[in-house]
Parts: structure tokens; sequence; C-alpha cells
């Protein structure tokens, strides 16, 4: 078989990682690696003994695909780029910074016929994969992902930066068109929102209420999903799902019997399953789980919440002074 050549463009914290994984599968040649730090391209490179380019256009002709993990203002333009030279794209969250941009994204790949994957990792996360079978019809779901601050990330709002990841997820669980959106943020140590609470009710009654922060001391990544006759609890870092089912008949004490189960999925990579799904995706043609069109979808919303937060500091600035 022969292998995908691939590229990693920007490798940075989350890019080494991109680099690595590349590195160590058997049906891919990394080609190499580009940083505008090119001291920096050079050290990852070393590390698997391939070139270091701080100019990403000269790894273009070597490569059937690319990682674009660079910082996410610069997505559009690295990612046109690159699909513009006929490259496939694993583009890094949130997909780019505006609809405008994220729609001519989508509209060259399709042009060209090449693989646009957008990279919400946790939709691979080994919990969430394990879940999808024990969902039914959503009817209240709770997000909440919690931690301390990184200026890596923070030069978005902490909606793109973090809440994105939930937003998408949710989108996707919940087969109903969302009727309205409640959204309070507030920025504490950047000029945009760092901590965010969200309420999304659906046409079919679901509702959602996401909170996203990363000013806090303590960190909790975790999604419970209320339904008629279950309850999931999932915690994305420990990789766990807990399953609640509803039995027939009652207790001695009269609570519902139930069934829990618990599974934990620790020793999976979820950053390893979705590049491998991207190369997978390259090879055969594959329509990705997370494309353009539904990277597109999640950061629609993630902006029109960043509207409506805007709007809450506005209009209550007594309230926050
Ligand atoms: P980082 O700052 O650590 O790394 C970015 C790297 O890109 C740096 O080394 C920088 O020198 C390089 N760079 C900048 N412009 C470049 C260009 N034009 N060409 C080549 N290299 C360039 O940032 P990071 O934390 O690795 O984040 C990078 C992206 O990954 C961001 O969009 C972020 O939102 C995303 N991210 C996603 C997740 C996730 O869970 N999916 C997690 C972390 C970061």
């Amino acid at each position: 078989m022969e292998k995908i050549k691939l590229g990693v463009i920007g490798v940075g914290h989350l890019g080494q990682h991109h680099a690595a994984k590349y590195a160590a599968m058997s049906d891919v040649e990394l080609m190499g690696v580009a940083d505008v730090n090119l001291a920096r391209a050079r050290e990852v490179a070393a590390r698997h003994q391939v070139r270091a380019v701080d100019d990403y256009r000269a790894l273009l002709p070597l490569v059937d695909a690319v990682s674009i993990v660079v910082p996410t203002r610069q997505h559009f333009a690295v990612a046109k780029a690159c699909l513009d030279h006929g490259v496939d794209v694993l583009l890094e969250k949130p997909m780019t910074v505006t609809l405008a941009e994220a729609d001519a994204l989508v509209a060259q790949a399709e042009l060209c016929n090449r693989i646009l994957q957008v990279g919400h990792v946790e939709r691979f996360n080994p919990a969430v994969m394990a879940m999808e079978q024990y969902l039914s019809n959503p009817v209240f779901i709770e997000a909440q992902r919690i931690h301390g601050f990184n200026p890596r990330g923070a030069d978005v709002d902490v909606v793109l930066d973090l809440m994105i990841h939930d937003l998408d997820l949710i989108l996707s669980l919940v087969p109903s068109p969302v009727k309205s959106v409640q959204a309070v943020g507030i920025p504490v140590v950047t000029d945009t929102s760092d901590i965010a609470s969200v309420r999304l009710v659906f046409e079919n009654g679901c509702t959602a209420n996401l909170t996203a922060s990363r000013i806090s001391k303590t960190t909790v990544r975790k999604l419970r999903i209320f339904q008629a006759k279950s309850y999931i609890s999932l915690d994305y870092g420990k990789k766990e799902i807990t399953v609640i089912e509803r039995r027939e008949g009652r207790e001695a004490d009269g609570m519902p019997k139930e069934a829990a189960r618990h599974f934990c999925f620790a020793d999976t990579d979820a950053l390893e399953t979705e590049l491998k799904a991207f190369v997978w995706n390259v090879r055969r043609r594959g329509t990705p789980k997370v494309s353009g069109v539904e990277g597109r979808r999640a950061l629609k919303m993630a902006l029109y919440i960043v509207e409506l937060m805007k709007n809450f500091v506005a209009e209550h600035q007594e309230l926050l002074s």
C-alpha cells in the first residue's frame, strides 16, 4: 500500500502531537513540518528525522495532505493556500474566525474536490463514540468545560476557544433545529469573554445548558444527558461514561429501579483516532465525520453566541462595573 504523504503546518503545543502521531503511522510518511519559528520547526523535525521549513508553501509540492495547527486567526489564509494547491486539509478548530471565511473554505474544498476535515477532536473521544449507542432522544443536556487560564487560545473568545467543542457535539446529537439561544459571558482577564453560560432550546423541546470558563481554579470537562428512560454522564478528560437506565418497578425506598453501567477508555487516544480517520478519508476519498460543513455549523452558533454576549455586556455596564 502506498504511503500517504503528510505535512504539519504549525508545530507549537498541539502541532507537535500531530507530527508525532503521523510519524508513528505505518501507512503515512511524514514529509516535513513547517513553522514560522524555524528553530521550533527544526526541533520538532529532528524528533522524526524529517525536513523543517519556515514557509509552509515549501511543503505543499511534497505532500498529499496537511494538518494545519497554526493560531486560529491564520487558519483561513493557510487553509485556502493548501486547498488551492490541491492538498487535503485537516484544519484545527475553530475552523476560522468569520463565517465568510468558513464558507469560502467549504466552497474551495468542494470545487477542488479536496478533503476538508475540522479538528473537533472530542467527536473522536472514545467515551463520546461509545456514548452514541445509548442515545435515544435527549431531553436535557448539561455541558461544562472549565479550566485555568492559558494564553494559548486566548486570541479568541472562550466560546470559540472552548465551548465550540460542546456546541459541535450537541448540535450533532440533537436531531432538531435550535429555536432560541440565551447567552451571558464576561471578560475577566482578556478583552473578550473568558467565562460564558449559554442555554440552547431546540424545536423538539430539548434544552442544553453549557458553561465554559478559562479562568477557573479547577478542571472539569463533563457532559450529562437526560433522556426519558436513561441518564448518561460523560467525563471527557477521564474518557469515562456512566449509563443509568430505568427499569420497571420501584425499590423498597420508593426510588425507581435502575441499572447502572460504567465504561472507561483511558487507553484510547482521541487525537490518534481523529488523525487516522483523516488519513483514511484521504486514502478512500471519504466524507469526514466533522467536515467543513459541520465545522461551519458550530462556528455559526459560536459567533451568534459571541454577539449575544457582547450585547449583554453593552446593556449591563452598571451590573458589571
Ligand atoms: P501554539 O501557539 O502553541 O502553536 C502555533 C504554532 O504555529 C506556533 O509554533 C507558531 O510559531 C506557528 N505559526 C504561526 N503562524 C504560522 C504560519 N503562518 N505558518 C506556520 N506556522 C505558524 O498554538 P496551539 O495551542 O498549538 O494551537 C494551534 C491551533 O490549534 C489553534 O487554532 C487552536 O485553537 C487549536 N487547538 C485545538 C485544540 C483541540 O482540542 N482540538 C487544542 C488546542 C489547540
